[in-house]
């Protein structure tokens, strides 16, 4: 049986004390939810030390690490420095890391390769553009992100990883893929790992559906065969919400 997760991308929201109050909040109601997924959060780096300390049942996230192990390289932060601040998962190739800060495919490989060697579980990010799936390219989009975002890792390595399909044209858009679009997808990632790794590597893969999921949409996502959680970024800001997203599983 694979893991089911959902998963809360705060991006670049919160202070430090709106930070721990809602970190509070996912805490308690995770406490009292009706579902067997694994809730993760994934605050600002500066909230984390602090709202690792307020968490217990929901696991800490960060959303993104340096391709480096340590040095100069001003501004950044090692996937050591994550751990030693209770850290457990990192996102990894969130479109907006893609798009903003130009982080291709290759850079995303070493960020998967330095996280996994420091003991973190990366969650990697896929997802096409619009005009990618208007010129039906979105198969070879997203074969080209996971063949070379993924090479080289080990079927070990490969247990430790989640998987996030976030169509770019979803996130934060409140356009939400429908539910066979999802399932087409997430289908075509699964037969994909079979391809680049084997059958098990397959069938044990956590993939997360990401983009503009709300209580209201989350559970009819969910009910596909191939989608395992979800990894949410407006609807994590509310901890209601959020843990609504949660028990729609
Ligand atoms: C995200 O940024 O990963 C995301 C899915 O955002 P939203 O839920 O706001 O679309």
């Amino acid at each position: 049986m694979r893991k089911k997760i959902v998963a809360g991308n705060w991006k670049m929201n919160t202070d430090l004390k709106e930070g721990m109050e809602l970190a509070k909040a996912v805490e308690k109601l995770e406490q009292e939810k009706q579902s067997d997924a694994l809730v993760i959060i994934a605050p600002p780096y500066t909230h984390l030390s602090r709202v690792n300390d307020l968490i217990d049942g929901v696991k800490l996230g960060a959303q993104n690490c340096a391709s480096e192990e340590s040095g100069a390289y001003t501004g950044e932060i090692a996937p050591d420095m994550l751990v030693s601040v209770g850290v457990e998962y990192v996102i990894i190739g969130h479109s907006e890391r893609r798009s903003f800060y130009h982080e291709d495919d290759a850079l995303l490989n070493k960020k998967t390769k330095i996280a996994l060697s420091k003991g973190l579980k990366p969650i990697f990010c896929c997802g096409e553009v619009l005009e990618e799936r208007e010129g039906g390219k979105l198969y070879d989009v997203i074969r080209e992100q996971l063949s070379v975002g993924l090479a080289g890792l080990s079927k070990e390595d490969m247990s430790k990883i989640v998987i996030a399909y976030e169509p770019v044209w979803a996130i934060g858009t409140g356009v939400v893929a429908t539910p066979d679009q999802a399932q087409e997808m997430h289908k075509f990632i699964r037969d994909l790992l079979v391809e680049l790794f084997d059958k098990q590597v397959a069938e044990d893969m956590t993939i997360l559906y990401g983009g503009s999921c709300k209580p209201s949409n989350a559970s009819e996502i969910f009910a596909n065969p191939d989608v395992d959680g979800g990894l949410i970024g407006g609807a994590a800001l509310k901890a209601e919400d959020f843990l609504a997203i949660v028990n729609a599983y």
